[in-house]
């Protein structure tokens, strides 16, 4: 049976996001944006009063909330700000494989630590030469006794500046292609490196950052899933990971969308609100449309996730469908809005800006190859 709707426990969720979002990040959200200021204080809040980490099972401490859950709160903390939504968010996409491929021993280590304290985890995949192409990694990591060692370099790494630890893919048999990748679970030490902070154009109050590992030594025993297992490790943490990625973009088109509609009814051009041109409301018209059809593709995915069912097709879908949408309602405030469109201080444009990781294009090279 399809039925969407909201338990009182999902709306009260629900409204505690958007609550935080209205009240805590919404206020700096342009500040922080513009200026690229790394949000710690959101942070320290959002984790005080459980926004963070929601997805770690209640055996481990956490608040074992399903996947369609975690969408209700993202869209909401990104209708705030998409950046900071991202630096709260990204511990769910580094400890996934930790819950899919960690002993209960070293669960109960590393969860812990994430819900005592604000602390960062960050996955890292992308290499330069591996985006799409996860098996063109160069990272290797090569097993000395009870240890392997890693040596590699991994970019766009989403709070990475501010990490303790990291899920980090490295090539263990290199003659394999995608069947020699495994993961490990590494702390930080003096041999990981921050090597480079990207200035990016938008979601710029997340980190992204370079991470170097030189010479970093794992006990085997953090070793996530078998060896060589690793690539469809990270596959099933995107599978998981991607209908927060689109709940992320529904938010930001939502933002845009309301924004955009505000606008058109404050600005009055031929002695009425531009929102009373026909031109004007099919342009909102359609946006409102979009971000309806994301939400319902995002929910959809999210839903099987939670049924135990593959979602694989189904979330490249979502993320893909508010990634397009979001493009097509990008450019409308931006039409309906005009010339304020293209001032850096129209509050809105950090949410018209595309932010890539929410483009990333892992989900549509899925359709052609896997
Ligand atoms: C803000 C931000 C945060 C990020 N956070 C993380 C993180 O925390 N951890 C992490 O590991 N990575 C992270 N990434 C990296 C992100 O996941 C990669 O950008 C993504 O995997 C795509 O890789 P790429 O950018 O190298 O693009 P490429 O793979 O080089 O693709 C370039 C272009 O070629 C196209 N293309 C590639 N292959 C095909 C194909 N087979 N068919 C058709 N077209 C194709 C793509 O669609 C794209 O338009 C982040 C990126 C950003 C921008």
């Amino acid at each position: 049976m399809v039925d969407f709707t909201l338990t009182d426990e999902q709306k009260n969720l629900r409204e505690l996001a958007h609550d935080f979002a209205e009240k805590e990040i919404r206020p700096v959200a342009w500040e922080y944006d513009k200026d690229g200021t790394w949000p710690q204080d959101i942070i320290d809040k959002a984790h005080e009063i459980g926004l963070m980490n929601t997805h770690v099972p209640e055996e481990y401490g956490g608040a074992g909330l399903n996947y369609f859950e975690g969408c209700l709160i993202e869209e909401e903390l990104s209708w705030g700000c998409s950046g900071i939504q991202t630096s709260l968010g990204a511990n769910g996409l580094a400890a996934a494989p930790v819950s899919l491929g960690a002993s209960d021993e070293v669960k109960r280590e590393y969860f812990a630590e994430l819900i005592e304290s604000p602390r960062l985890a960050s996955f890292c995949l992308t290499e330069p030469d591996a985006g799409s192409d996860v098996s063109g990694m160069r990272t290797r990591a090569v097993r000395k006794g009870d240890k392997f060692v890693l040596n590699g370099s991994k970019c766009f790494i989403t709070n990475g500046g501010y990490a303790d630890w990291f899920t980090v893919y490295a090539k263990t048999d290199p003659d394999a292609g995608h069947r020699g990748i495994s993961a490990f679970l590494v702390r930080k030490d003096d041999t990981v490196l921050v090597d480079k902070k990207e200035d990016k154009m938008g979601q710029r109050a997340s980190n992204t950052a370079t991470i170097t590992f030189n010479d970093t030594e794992v006990d085997a025993r953090y070793m996530l899933g078998d060896e060589n297992k690793g690539f469809k490790l990270a596959m099933m943490t995107l599978d998981r990971t991607r209908p927060g990625v689109a709940a992320m973009a529904t938010g930001i088109a939502r933002a845009a969308f309301e924004f955009a509609t505000e606008y058109s009814k404050e600005r009055v051009q031929f002695g009425v609100p531009i929102a009373m041109h026909q031109g004007i409301q099919f342009m909102i018209a359609d946006m409102a449309t979009k971000v309806h059809l994301s939400r319902l593709a995002t929910w959809n995915s999210a839903v099987l996730l939670d049924q135990g069912r593959r979602n694989t097709l189904e979330s490249s879908h979502a993320s893909a469908s508010p990634r397009t949408r979001r493009w097509r309602c990008r450019p409308t405030p931006c039409r309906s809005t005009g010339a304020t469109a293209s001032s850096r201080s129209t509050p809105w444009r950090s949410s018209c800006v595309m932010p890539r990781s929410c483009s990333s294009t892992r989900a549509p090279r899925r359709f052609s190859v896997w």
